[in-house]
């Protein structure tokens, strides 16, 4: 049985303990990230104890009193946020970005309208579908069939631009979680428009690549609605954006959201603010270096004879690179094997237990570069292909990693 806390000496022991196990692991893990604690920071203020609900489009009516900085708070967020993402309105209630998108898909949907989106098979984060399958209310009113995908986990965007003229969609949800490249978003745009469905980019992970410009920004390619998290290679406080050019849609949007989300924990503001402004000083350079060493990854664990994918395409373009790890028992168990020495990666959350997804946003963030990829290459090979001893590899991973405890593309108090 688990002993519950008596003081709170034991929640910060604990917490300590937390803090000392995660700074000696290697995270790979895509959707996660190292956030400077001059940002953190900025989660601990009087806002964590405040409501600042609204209606109307980005907070003019304020439900409650006493709003009368924590509205200018919010403004000047969204301001910065529209800014750096390129677009005319935002809404940043939403706490994750899982909510982000079922309010969106609430906005734009009637009941039974068809719906698009990428499976779990294909890395697809299972916005609606895992909805439907699970709570009967949803299972009535959404109808959701997958976007048909290729090798290499790619969108297979011949077979998808005959499918949405054929079935004829409401609702188009692009994006997933184990994005290699950019998806050709202006073309299938088109065609979403043609046959009057709306097309929706689910940035949850590339989110940071946006910001910093080193990937499409998918309203520009002609996207109606982005949403997002603000936390994966975005490197700020866990929460949800929603972006569109679109009055009309996000007067819709807005109407929704308040039904989903009163308490919209509002002491994220300011540290979203304060990693938006750390990101256009620092966004672009970080990216570039995400990219590269996602790229300098795949390849060095490709010359160790691990299976990565899209070696024909040079691996990825993106903060995250897919390796297929059938050989060491499949998915979780090669995640859970790594895990034991202290290197996190993900396995495929219920897919079809293939691939493994490796992340390098936190370790661009921890200061490595190209030049120690090969180093990380070689924790994988000691653990998954010569079956060292854990305690032999750990002993090694930490003393690696106490070398990156200087952390880039930080803005400083
Ligand atoms: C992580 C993720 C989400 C959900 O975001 P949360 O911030 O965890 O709520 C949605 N879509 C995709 C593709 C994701 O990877």
């Amino acid at each position: 049985m688990i002993k519950i806390f008596n003081s709170l000496a034991e929640i910060n022991q604990l917490l300590k303990k937390h803090d000392d196990y995660r700074n000696n692991c290697l995270n790979l893990i895509a959707s996660e990230n190292y956030i400077n604690p001059t940002v953190r920071k900025y989660l601990n203020s009087d806002l964590c104890g405040r409501y600042g609900c609204y209606e109307g489009l980005e907070g003019e009516d304020r439900e409650y009193t006493g709003n009368k900085y924590i509205k200018e708070i919010e403004s000047k967020t969204i301001e910065l946020v529209k800014d750096i993402f390129k677009a005319d309105y935002c809404d940043l209630r939403a706490i994750g970005g899982h909510i982000a998108g079922v309010a969106s898909v609430l906005a734009l949907t009637d009941p039974e309208d068809l719906i698009m989106e990428v499976i779990l098979e294909n890395w697809g984060h299972g916005l609606i579908e895992p909805m439907a399958a699970t709570v009967r209310h949803f299972d009535r009113v959404f109808n959701v069939e997958p976007i048909p995908y290729q090798k290499n986990q790619t969108i297979n965007t011949e077979k998808f631009m005959a499918e949405i003229r054929l079935k004829k969609p409401k609702l188009i949800i692009l994006g997933s979680s184990g994005m290699l490249f950019p998806e050709g978003v202006a073309e299938i745009a088109a065609v979403a428009e043609e046959v009057g469905a709306y097309l929706i980019h689910d940035s949850s992970h590339i989110s940071g690549l946006i910001a910093g410009g080193v990937f499409p920004n998918p309203l520009e390619e002609g996207a109606d609605l982005m949403f997002c998290s603000t936390h994966k290679s975005f490197p700020g406080p866990q929460g949800g954006i929603i972006l569109s050019n679109s009055k009309e849609i996000m007067q819709k949007v807005n109407k929704v959201m308040p039904t989903l989300v009163t308490s919209h924990h509002i002491n994220r503001l300011p540290a979203l603010a304060a990693a938006i402004l750390e990101m256009k000083k620092y966004g672009e350079k970080y990216g570039r270096q995400i990219i590269k060493n996602s790229k300098a990854l795949a390849e060095e664990l490709s010359q160790k004879n691990f299976n990565v994918l899209a070696e024909d395409r040079g691996f990825t373009e993106s903060h995250l690179l897919l390796m297929d790890v059938s050989e060491f028992g499949g998915s979780y168990k090669a995640a859970r094997k790594l895990e034991s020495s202290q290197i996190l990666t993900s396995d495929d959350f219920g897919g079809p237990d293939k691939e493994i997804r490796i992340g390098t946003a936190e370790i661009t963030r921890r200061g490595m570069k190209e030049k120690d990829m090969g180093e990380i290459a070689d924790f994988f090979k000691r653990v998954l292909i010569a079956q060292e001893k854990e305690e032999e590899i750990i002993n090694d991973l930490e003393r690696y990693l106490n070398q990156f405890n200087d952390f880039s593309y930080c803005l400083k108090k």
